[in-house]
């Protein structure tokens, strides 16, 4: 089921906790694989348990322990034959005029900051402690900086956009260029936070 989907859900129903994720594309699946997370929350502060077939089809349920949920983590990183087939949220009882506004002010951020008119992967580069890596790669006059259609993104120098045709080996091409003119110029070497399927 979409993330956004069970966020407007829990709106309906006046309950609090998964204004974060509207604006998040993905499944929950997903976001509980990744921990999604965005404005201060991930989806580890809400997940109690879930139950994931692993590859001879065996039923597994875990808590939230069990997840070993960290930045953009989880143990289905490593475990890549799991499959997540249900998650439950634990929220709590809110008031619905908040709750709205704060889905609000998250989406028109995620408007005004996030080149969303243009395909893209979401954030390519994981954010770490000590610095911004949009802002590293913005200091080094990358916006806007392209190869082929894969182009640093103008408004947001932490996405890489399709203004085109770009194929995944652009994409790749301009990550390795965006990495290298970073670690030139700061000797930080930042790390992906996509995950790379393919390279045609
Ligand atoms: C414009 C944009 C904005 C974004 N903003 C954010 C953001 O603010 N915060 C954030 O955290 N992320 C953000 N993302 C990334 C987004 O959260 C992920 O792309 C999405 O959560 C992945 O979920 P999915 O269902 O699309 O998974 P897929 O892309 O289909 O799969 C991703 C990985 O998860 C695995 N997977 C999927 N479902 C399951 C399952 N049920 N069980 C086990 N493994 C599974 C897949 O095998 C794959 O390895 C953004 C992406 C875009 C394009």
């Amino acid at each position: 089921m979409l993330l956004s989907k069970i966020s407007n859900e829990a709106y309906n129903k006046g309950l609090t906790g998964l204004e974060f994720a509207i604006g998040i594309p993905g499944s929950i699946g997903g976001a509980v694989r990744m921990n999604a997370g965005a404005y201060g929350n991930e989806i580890k502060d809400i997940v109690l348990s879930s139950e994931y077939l692993d590859k001879n089809l065996t039923l597994h349920k875990i808590n939230n322990k069990d997840h070993e949920f960290k930045y953009r983590y989880s143990r289905f990183n490593e475990n890549k034959s799991d499959i997540i087939i249900s998650s439950v949220l634990q929220l709590k009882e809110g008031n619905k005029e908040e709750i709205k506004e704060k889905m609000n002010m998250n989406m028109n951020s995620r408007r005004k900051k996030q080149p969303i008119n243009y395909p893209s992967g979401g954030s390519t580069f994981k954010r770490k402690d000590g610095y911004i890596t949009a802002e590293l790669i913005d200091k080094c006059n990358l916006k806007g900086y392209n190869v082929g259609d894969a182009y640093v993104s103008d408004k947001h120098a932490g996405f890489i956009v399709n203004k085109g045709n770009a194929k995944a080996k652009d994409v790749l091409l301009l990550i390795d260029i965006v990495k290298e003119k970073v670690h030139n110029k700061f000797n930080i070497d930042i790390e992906l936070e996509i995950e790379v399927l393919g390279e045609d």
